[in-house]
Formats: structure tokens, C-alpha cells, sequence
């Protein structure tokens, strides 16, 4: 086999069977990383194309760290769109094992800036961006927010700067992907385009201001995004009729069973109970909502990944709403 179609075969297994097919593939060849399947001035492979709306969970954890979740991202395909929502540590590696390359992304759009749900921004920018021996972004890259998003990944931007431009230098980096655009908007249309409308509305994450959640419509589906709220009237108005609601929860039953072994945690306990919603009061915007299945993430505290675990965790739950209830794990796809 020519190097030609030795690329041309990683290529179509990367993109039909996904990461894990890619990376073996590579292995066998003795290659290396993904910078190196695609030669200068070679196209990248095509975006994901979805005909439906589909949402893929990237990371359901939450600040503490954990093996078994990573931070916050949801990653939402509708058509040739690839919305990423949220940006926490770890993304990049979620988007590889969600087969999604991050040049892949088309649009990053913040729901609020605790760190937990942009700290992985730095990484997503410089891999998405790429350029010269691999696939790369070469414009800008369009970032969505709230309000005081130019500010917060602003500086994020100014610390890469020193990179950016060795970047361009040496690694030959196309300089048309250097830049970030930004939309910034608390409650109205963010995003209009291809038949995708992108609605932003303002949350109710306490002192955290803006907060905000996302709504998605496309061919019928409609999937809303609570962000980090408690629980709040315009969460129930967006997600009307809704057939995903994806809520932030925690376990009221968990944080109380530990506060009673350690009472030190009360004040931290109060903390996260002041400014979430527990599982229960997502499930009465779910139910107020009349949505059809009720997604829950941003688990607190994150219980491992296993049935009776995450049963236990949402226990009640069903007396509440009673449409389809799951507990998402990080890659489910919806
Ligand atoms: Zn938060
Ligand atoms: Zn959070």
C-alpha cells in the first residue's frame, strides 16, 4: 500500500468506526499522534453530519476530579452544526472517544465561567486550531456566552498569546485560526442557521452572574440545557414540551448522609445545596415542563458509574416525574 492510501484507510476507519479503530490502526503502522494522519494542504476529514439532533454527554462531573467523569461538556450535532457546550478539563480527550475531532467543532458556547466548565478552553483552542501537518482549524474560532464571556476567555486568550505566535512561527500553524469571535448574550437567539435555532436564557445559579441555559430546535427535537441553576421558572418555560432535558442535580440524600458522618462539611454542603437544584427539584421542572425524558448531569456528588450506585443516587425521583429518567454517564448519546 502507497503512504497515500495508508492515510486514506486511517482516515475512513477514524471517521466509520471511530477513535478506538483509529488509534489501533495507527499503532499497527507505528504512528504516532493525530497530527500526523493528514499531510499539508490535504482536507481534513467532514464534520460529523447528524440529520437528527443528537447530544452526546462528554463530561456529567463537577469541580471535584474523578476518573470516571470528566468536567462539564455536552457536545450537540444537528446536521453539519457541532455546538460544544461547555469546556471543562478533559474535553478534548472526550471529544477523541466521542469520535469527534475538535477542529470538528463548530461553535463553543459557555453557560457560565466557574472553572470547572472552561478550564479545559486552552486545549480546545490550540488543538481545534492545529494547522500545517495536521487537520486545523483556519478561521476563527466562534465562541457564544454569556455576557461576561469576552472578559473571562479574553485573558484565557491573553496567556496563549506567547504560544499563538511561536505556533505560527514555527510550527506553521495557519495564522487564520489565531483569533476567537464572540457572541455574547444573556437571554434571546444566539445562533441561526441551517434550519438550527440556538435559544439563550438566563439561569438562577445564585451569585454566579450571568448564568445562562441553552435551548436547541431542529426538525422537531427540541433539547434544553439547564446549565448550573437551582431550580428556576425559565428553565421550566424553554423547556416546554421539550423531549430532552438535560438538569443539573445533586443528591440531597447523599450530601445529608455526609454531612452526618462529618459535620465539618455542613457549611460546604449549604454552599452546593444553595445554588443547585436536587435531583427532586429537577424533576419538578421536568414535570412542570412536560418534557419526555429527563437527563440528569453535573452529578454532586458523582457517584460511580455503576446501576445500583447512580439508582441509589436518583432514588425518588420517578415518584416525582414520570416520563423517562436517566442518570447520564460521560459518551451517552441521545
Ligand atoms: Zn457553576
Ligand atoms: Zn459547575
Amino acid at each position: 500500500m502507497t503512504d497515500r492510501g495508508r492515510r486514506r484507510v486511517l482516515l475512513g476507519l477514524t471517521a466509520a468506526g471511530g477513535v478506538m479503530v483509529g488509534a489501533a490502526a495507527r499503532s499497527r503502522l507505528g504512528l504516532g499522534g493525530l497530527g500526523q494522519l493528514v499531510e499539508p494542504g490535504e482536507e481534513p476529514p467532514a464534520p460529523p453530519f447528524r440529520e437528527h439532533l443528537t447530544v452526546i454527554l462528554l463530561g456529567t462531573g463537577i469541580p471535584l476530579p474523578s476518573v470516571h467523569r470528566s468536567r462539564p461538556a455536552v457536545a450537540v450535532i444537528a446536521g453539519a452544526h457541532v455546538f460544544l457546550v461547555d469546556c471543562g478539563a478533559g474535553t478534548v480527550d472526550r471529544l477523541l472517544r466521542a469520535s469527534i475531532w475538535p477542529h470538528q467543532v463548530t461553535h463553543v458556547l459557555f453557560t457560565h465561567h466557574h472553572n470547572d466548565h472552561n478550564s479545559g478552553f486552552s486545549d480546545f483552542f490550540i488543538t481545534s486550531w492545529g494547522g500545517g501537518a495536521s487537520p486545523g482549524r483556519k478561521t476563527p474560532l466562534k465562541v457564544y456566552g454569556p455576557t461576561n464571556t469576552r472578559e473571562i476567555i479574553g485573558k484565557l486568550m491573553a496567556h496563549l498569546e506567547w504560544d499563538i505566535s511561536l505556533r505560527v512561527k514555527q510550527n506553521k500553524f495557519d495564522p487564520g485560526g489565531a483569533h476567537v469571535t464572540y457572541v455574547e448574550r444573556d437571554r434571546g437567539t444566539m445562533f441561526e442557521g441551517d434550519g438550527v435555532v440556538v435559544t439563550v436564557f438566563p439561569v438562577d445559579h445564585g451569585i454566579v452572574r450571568p448564568a445562562v441555559g441553552y435551548r436547541f430546535d431542529y426538525r422537531g427535537r427540541r433539547v434544553v440545557i439547564s446549565g448550573d441553576t437551582r431550580p428556576c421558572d425559565e428553565v421550566i418555560r424553554q423547556a416546554r414540551g421539550a423531549d430532552l432535558l438535560i438538569h443539573e442535580a445533586y443528591s440531597k440524600r447523599w450530601i445529608e448522609r455526609a454531612v452526618e458522618d462529618y459535620p465539618k462539611a455542613r457549611d460546604l454542603a449549604n454552599g452546593i445545596m444553595g445554588y443547585h437544584s436536587s435531583t427532586f427539584e429537577a424533576a419538578e421542572v421536568a414535570r412542570a415542563a412536560g418534557v419526555n425524558h429527563l437527563v440528569f448531569t453535573h452529578l454532586m456528588p458523582s457517584p460511580t458509574p455503576v446501576w445500583y450506585f447512580e439508582r441509589d443516587w436518583a432514588a425518588g425521583v420517578t415518584d416525582i416525574f414520570h416520563g423517562q429518567v436517566t442518570v447520564g454517564r460521560d459518551l451517552m448519546v441521545f
